[in-house]
């Protein structure tokens, strides 16, 4: 369930921000998909159609779905990779789809076979723009 609580706080926050800017009308909303999350994209989609019904300014929103791929930075060697780079060193990579934080126990840099890496982008769920009129 918790593509609904997701999906309820990316309509708030746009309706929110829409009051706050005191915008007449909300257009469009960027919601970026990062690659290591849990969240099931088709059910948090159908909870965002379902739920904007419940507010009056969310109702002329359209919610733009931004898929963003994983990147991993390696601090040993500064080398810059992705998901699949990291899938072709190790068979467990499936583990990180559900648990980012377990990444280091399993996976390595692809160049120096450091575990000393950070997750660049592609976690989580978050609000990229909001757009409307005045
Ligand atoms: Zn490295």
């Amino acid at each position: 369930m918790h593509e609904w609580a997701l999906a309820e706080s990316v309509i708030k926050t746009a309706v929110e921000h829409a009051a706050a800017e005191k915008l007449k009308k909300l257009k469009e909303t960027g919601v970026v998909f990062g690659e290591l999350q849990a969240i099931d994209q088709d059910i948090f989609v159908f909870a965002l159609e379902e739920l904007r019904r419940q507010y009056p300014a969310a109702k002329t929103c359209r919610f733009k779905i931004i898929n963003e791929p994983a990147a991993f930075l390696c601090k040993a060697c500064a080398h810059k990779f992705s998901l699949k780079a990291l899938k072709k060193t190790c068979d467990e990579a499936e583990f990180i789809h559900f648990v980012p934080e377990m990444a280091h126990t399993f996976l390595k840099c692809p160049k120096c076979q450091s575990p000393d890496f950070e997750i660049a982008a592609g976690r989580g769920v978050h609000i990229s723009y909001i757009r409307g009129d005045k």
